[in-house]
């Protein structure tokens, strides 16, 4: 029998409130940040961290969501929202008719994060505005197609959602686009910007730093991949060289997440060409 425990961490930068939701399930930790800065929740965490989240944000004074991107860890206290605050909630133009819809997602998704209620969501403009700042919404897909993340103009900081979460990735989910990410890591360093508030790593004071590690491993991840690759290898054994420790969650997700997803798509994909 899988036992879920849940942990909540308060905490706060000159700028911004945090909160860090921990999910422990049979000796995994994984755990969600949310955010709040003038008036914008960016992101609204798990629907199995609803008790802990919705608590913490009764304490302020909220009036738009921003949302990162559709997964249940971003969207799962979103329908509490659209049903007890009168606020809107934000994302990306190509989700707007999927989140009015109960989310799809294999069990072990379910039983980590629970399932994402339907919700009604608006989309962004490419520029927004809060109480005292301009956001530029920029697109950053990879992670997901419909992956945003967030630049506030006045305060030169970067809300990445998704983007970043490790410099160092060791699996990805097998829909993710490594081109994609690895373009959208140089794009958001176009912007001017140090300091990063990522959804899984939290608070990044050496952000941009951190951007350009996982750059820099990517590329070189992608040159001995395709070296392997040029001299015939399967995918899998060029897993097995770049990757020899398998991961938990590999199993835990039966399969999908994995590094072979890394190495297939940074040899095999494309960048989606962006509308
Ligand atoms: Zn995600």
């Amino acid at each position: 029998m899988l036992k879920l425990e849940t942990k909540y961490e308060k905490n706060s930068t000159d700028l911004v409130e945090m909160l860090e939701g921990h999910v422990y399930i049979n000796g995994a930790h994984l755990s969600v940040f949310t955010y709040i800065i003038d008036g914008v929740l960016i992101d609204t965490s798990s629907e199995t961290l609803l008790d802990g989240f919705t608590n913490w944000i009764k304490n302020y004074k909220v009036d738009q969501v921003f949302i990162t991107h559709n997964h249940e860890d971003h969207t799962g206290g979103a329908a509490w929202i659209d049903k007890n605050l009168c606020i809107p909630i934000y994302i990306h133009p190509m989700s707007v008719e999927v989140c009015k819809d109960l989310e799809q997602t294999p069990t072990y998704r379910q039983i980590t994060w629970g399932r994402r209620g339907a919700f009604n969501a608006q989309p962004f403009s490419k520029q927004m505005t809060s109480q005292k700042y301009t956001w530029e919404i920029i697109e950053t897909p990879g992670h997901t197609r419909d992956h945003l993340s967030f630049y506030c103009v006045e305060e030169k900081i970067l809300f990445s959602g998704d983007l970043f979460v490790l410099a160092h990735t060791k699996a990805i989910l097998s829909t993710e686009n490594m081109q994609d990410t690895l373009a959208s890591l140089r794009k958001v360093l176009t912007y001017d910007f140090e300091e990063v508030y990522c959804c899984h790593a939290g608070y990044l004071k050496n952000g941009r730093e951190m951007l350009q590690e996982k750059i820099r491993y990517l590329e070189q991840l992608q040159e001995e991949s395709k070296v392997l690759y040029n001299q015939k290898l399967p995918i899998a054994e060029i897993t097995q060289k770049l990757f020899p420790k398998k991961y938990a969650i590999e199993d835990f997700s039966n399969g999908e997440w994995a590094s072979t997803h890394i190495i297939r798509s940074l040899i095999k994909d494309t960048p989606t060409k962006s509308s």
